[in-house]
């Protein structure tokens, strides 16, 4: 799903995404300046590799995300929330969750033997 930012205003836009065993669920709003604010749960299940015995398994994802996305390159003041930046004016949010979801397999997991 492809999202044109500066069609985002101030009432939020849901949006909900389903890849394989993952929903990604939330809404847009626009901030201020360039900013469109992201808030949106991921709930699921992703496969990846335990870090002690790699073998795969589905670890269960519930994470809360929220970031800005910027219409363009991003140079203000430096804010509490992480910015992303969209140079073609789109947010992109099937490709969004998958860099979501490979941040999450990126970190430190065991699988249920090895807890
Ligand atoms: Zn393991």
């Amino acid at each position: 799903m492809k999202v044109t930012l500066r069609k985002v205003g101030k009432t939020p836009l849901d949006f909900e995404i389903k890849s394989n065993e993952i929903t990604f669920k939330g809404y847009l709003e626009y901030h201020a300046g360039k900013l469109i604010l992201l808030k949106a749960d991921i709930n699921g299940s992703v496969d990846t590799q335990c870090s002690t015995c790699g073998e795969d398994f589905g670890l269960k994802v519930d994470e809360k995300v929220e970031f800005f996305i910027s219409d363009g390159l991003y140079n203000g003041d430096d804010i509490d929330i992480d910015v992303v930046e969209s140079f073609n004016s789109i947010a992109d949010l099937d490709e969004l969750l998958i860099s979501e979801i490979e941040l999450i397999k990126s970190d430190y997991h065991s699988c249920e033997n090895c807890k």
